[in-house]
């Protein structure tokens, strides 16, 4: 972390370890969830849209090769100095699919891995990671960084079970453990205000994150989309969400008992207007930065003020 800075965001720690800015390219290889097809449950996590497991319809490894140069011309019409690629398969249980068919996603990559692919981001669920699938993603790491996108989301099994994720967290320990002894780099995803969670909440959720050693951490506001079990259960009363204000007041709490080196790729959520129902802010998220800097300086305190022994 730069001394100025009271925690360490994504941006920098990528110019100074690639060189370059780093854009992120979202490729979608069809992936599906097993909450919702059924092998774990149904309906998905509550806060999940139903775009949120992906199409459902495997891309071939053609589709994801054209996915990729398009999304890098993109790139290049908007910067065009010298950049670097995250090639991200962001739909989101990449791993929740057969040997063959994660071999033949990889290998479309690894036959591009030129210039201006600097990393590899994958997400999955911890309970989704067999040893063949880290023994792959570990192939891969020897030719390119490969990041791992984990969702805890919250450090409370019961909170867990009731946002209907059905994983537990000791399932998200031992899975950033085993990732990051096969060589890949963990970025741990947090909500704050999940229902039950609370103040408290984030907090534990942050130590659990700072505890397993996962590089890096997104962390966002609980948001209530289109389509969603949240959905009914915010029609009904039934949840409360943050305000601007409270979310930088728990957000500096998880901040500063993160580990002073978790790279925080995300601090607050978005979502396309016409899917987000609330809540609707009116501050950019560049003003959240603004405001949990100036929290971190009012409380005196920096990211891993707090972190756990
Ligand atoms: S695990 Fe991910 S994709 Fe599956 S339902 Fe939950 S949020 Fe959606």
């Amino acid at each position: 972390m730069k001394p100025d800075w009271r925690f360490a965001p994504l941006r920098p720690w990528l110019e100074r370890t690639y060189g370059r800015p780093l854009h992120r390219v979202a490729l979608d290889a069809g992936s599906t969830c097993p909450n919702r097809d059924g092998s774990k449950g149904y309906g998905g996590c509550v806060y999940c849209d139903v775009e949120g497991s992906g199409t459902g319809a495997l891309r071939s490894g053609s589709d994801i090769g054209a996915q990729l140069e398009a999304g890098i011309a993109r790139v290049a019409r908007r910067d065009p100095g010298d950049f670097g690629v995250i090639a991200y398969f962001q739909s989101y249980s990449n791993t929740y699919v057969a040997p063959e068919r994660l071999d033949e996603v990889l290998g479309v990559l690894e036959a591009r891995l030129t210039d201006p692919i600097d990393v590899v981001a994958i997400s999955t669920r911890p309970d989704t990671l067999p040893e063949w699938a880290l023994a792959r993603l570990a192939r891969l790491a020897e030719r390119v960084p490969v990041w791992l996108e984990l969702g805890l989301e919250c450090a409370d099994d019961a909170v867990l079970d009731r946002i209907q994720r059905l994983h537990t967290v000791a399932e998200f320990e031992d899975a950033v453990a085993r990732a990051r002894a096969a060589g890949l780099l963990v970025v741990g995803h947090a909500i704050l205000g999940l229902p039950g969670d609370g103040r408290d909440g984030a907090r534990r959720t942050a130590e659990v994150l700072a505890r397993s050693g996962c590089e890096g951490v997104k962390v966002h506001h609980l948001m209530v989309l289109r389509r969603t079990i949240l959905e009914r259960w915010w029609k009904d009363g039934q949840v409360e969400l943050l305000e601007p204000d409270t979310y930088v007041d728990w957000l500096a709490d998880f901040v500063e008992r993160l580990g002073p080196d978790q790279v925080l790729h995300r601090l607050t959520g978005d979502a396309p207007p016409t899917e987000q129902l609330a809540p609707r802010w009116t501050v950019h998220k560049s003003a959240i930065r603004e405001r949990l800097m100036r929290e971190l300086e009012r409380r005196g305190t920096r990211q891993g003020s707090l972190a756990p022994a």
